[in-house]
């Protein structure tokens, strides 16, 4: 494979961008990233040429895939020519709050800020304004963005900031517990519970996994919030407006959070991020409440044109039909060939997420962060960086993320992925 541009550019981008990327995990792949070129479908061609079955469409947000429909790309463009932003309300940042008011039961009003970050940011310090509490409980193996409540590790008894330069008092505040175990919830209920603002998760682990809830717990993570006055947030920005459709995965399981936090989809494959939830919670940001949030960019109208056209597209077309099947398609045909090759890894996710785990623990299915840890992540950087990536297929840049079908894939792409995964394992 020919990757001499891509080498050149990883050299100069050393030089200037610390490890050469804008984001950690891109640096990820071996032995340098490859630079893209451009999208083309459901296919990513870098900057020597080399085109590849992209199954990480942008980490989630590319739901229509890379070549966006007409009706996607001229409500880009018209708002781009408009003058891209004014500091001002737009028209446009109503009718995409309006959109998911109403397709999302637990949404009454929303707030767009720029990223999954800073959501799960805002969502944190919305809680802890309403509720008047300090601390939040997170799971093990969840993330919610590059920020300071949630970038930590260890359990509840002893949580530590999981990056350098956060301070470990503001670790204090956070509590993890192994997701699935209600009993560990329960006991950080029993010992903190006039102090816990919000239960924060993912309905679906997507970071770390793919792990997914098992039978009654999001249903139990709900009664034990209600119970002691605290908010139960599910961190949508994977899932939201992929598992479980317009509805998001919240819809799927039957649970109605008092918060949720968006981000990817939502902006049709630029810069976004969301609250929603109950309209006398989220009514607590200013300017209508006490809790600050604010962003010079917020509700952009590029992006709220590109997330609106998305949405629409979704609802008018037969999106969700097409990348769930596909995904039934990716994830039967893996379970084949894990059968037949690689006995003791997994398949895992739902609707249109998919990831294979290298590790079969417990009952076969991994129920929480501890399970997941011990996959041969070593194994699957030499598959993957060398096998995977021969075969023309870009599968996301670690072991945890899970990967996305988009509308642009094809039952081509999914029998050349096949191919490649039975040659590689
Ligand atoms: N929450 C979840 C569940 C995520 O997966 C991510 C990023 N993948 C974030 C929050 C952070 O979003 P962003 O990278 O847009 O800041």
């Amino acid at each position: 494979m020919n990757d001499d541009h891509s080498r050149e550019l990883y050299d100069r981008a050393l030089s200037v961008l610390p490890g050469g990327v804008n984001s950690a995990v891109r640096a990820a792949i071996e032995p340098y990233p490859f630079f893209v070129r451009k999208g083309d479908g459901g296919h990513i061609i870098d900057a020597d040429g080399n085109r590849y079955v992209d199954w990480v469409m942008g980490l989630g947000p590319l739901l229509l895939g890379h070549d966006l429909p007409e009706s996607v790309r001229a409500g880009i463009q018209q708002k781009a020519s408009e003058g891209p932003m004014y500091g001002a309300p737009a028209e446009v940042e109503v009718d995409l709050a309006e959109f998911v008011v109403r397709h999302v039961p637990s949404v009454e009003k929303i707030r767009f800020v720029n990223s999954g970050t800073e959501a799960t940011t805002s969502a944190v310090r919305l809680a802890r304004g309403y509720t008047g509490r300090n601390k939040i409980v997170v799971m093990q193996g969840g993330y919610h963005g590059a920020q300071e409540s949630t970038l930590v590790e260890g359990d509840h008894e002893n949580p530590k900031p999981s990056s350098a330069g956060i301070p470990s008092s503001f670790a204090e505040h956070t509590l993890p517990v192994p997701f699935n175990d209600e009993d560990a919830v329960r006991e950080v209920f029993e010992e903190h519970g006039d102090d816990i603002a919000a239960v924060l998760t993912e309905p679906i682990l997507g970071n770390h996994g793919i792990v997914h809830p098992e039978d009654g717990y999001h249903e139990f993570l709900r009664e034990i919030t209600d119970d002691h006055g605290a908010l139960l947030i599910f961190d949508e920005v994977i899932t939201g407006f992929r598992v479980g459709g317009l509805g998001c995965a919240q819809s799927e399981f039957g649970i109605t959070p008092d918060l949720t936090t968006f981000g990817k989809i939502v902006g049709g494959g630029f810069p976004v991020g969301a609250i929603g939830g109950r309209a006398e919670i989220v009514e607590q940001f200013a300017p209508s409440g006490p809790v600050f949030q604010a962003g010079t960019f917020s509700g952009h109208p590029v992006t709220m044109a590109a997330g609106l056209e998305t949405l629409q597209f979704a609802a008018e077309n037969d999106v969700y039909d097409h990348v769930n099947e596909l995904g039934d398609r990716l994830r039967s045909g893996l379970e084949d060939v894990v059968a037949d090759q690689a006995p003791s890894y997994t398949v895992a996710g739902t609707d249109s997420m998919f990831k294979v785990i290298f590790t079969r623990e417990g009952t076969g299915v991994p129920a929480n962060a501890a399970d997941v840890k011990n996959a041969e992540t070593d194994r699957w950087r030499r598959i993957f960086w060398g096998q995977m990536r021969d075969r023309d297929v870009f599968l996301s840049q670690n072991q945890f993320e899970c990967q996305f079908v988009s509308y642009a894939h094809t039952d081509e792409d999914v029998e050349a992925t096949l191919e490649a995964y039975k040659e590689a394992l």
